[in-house]
């Protein structure tokens, strides 16, 4: 039976792995005939301080939201990803990512995956999250070692 994916997500942090896990999924998705998005998720101000500092973080929330839409036009606009498929969502990276998932028929998740030593740590954090709770097929893209300099 052949499958074809439909729908392809790449799910960025926004370092420069970024460019590694986009790379491995636009052949996949060209190859499918696949509509590819791309997604950051940004953790709301809020959970970080918790809410209880007296301080309106509108401001400071919506310059970090611009930053990453910046930065995630640097990685997306290269590869021709139109700009309404380029998602910033605020929220915890696994959970918002399969939402967007659901909600868009998306059938194939593309992550960064670190080559961390030991059973339990194969996948980061986040990708191990993002597998455990998927609906759809996730593919792991191996991203190099825990520890690179990947921020920048
Ligand atoms: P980590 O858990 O930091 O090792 O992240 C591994 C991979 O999870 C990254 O390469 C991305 O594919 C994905 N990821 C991590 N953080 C985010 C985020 N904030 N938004 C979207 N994807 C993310």
């Amino acid at each position: 039976m052949s499958h074809e994916y439909r729908h392809v997500l790449v799910a960025v942090d926004l370092t420069r792995d970024s460019h590694l896990v986009l790379e491995r999924a636009l052949p996949i998705a060209e190859r499918n005939g696949a509509t590819i998005s791309i997604i950051h998720a940004l953790e709301p101000l809020g959970f970080a301080y918790g809410g209880d500092i007296p301080m309106d973080v509108t401001t400071l929330q919506d310059q970090l939201d611009e930053h990453a839409r910046t930065r995630l036009a640097e990685i997306a606009d290269p590869s021709n990803i139109p700009r309404e498929r380029q998602h910033i969502i605020v929220g915890m990276p696994d959970s918002e990512i399969h939402r967007f998932a659901e909600e868009h028929g998306v059938d194939l998740i593309v992550v960064g995956s670190h080559g961390r030593t030991g059973f339990a740590l194969l996948l980061g954090s986040t990708s191990s999250g993002v597998l455990r709770g998927a609906k759809c097929d996730v593919l792991a893209v191996r991203v190099g070692q825990e520890g690179d300099d990947a921020e920048e």
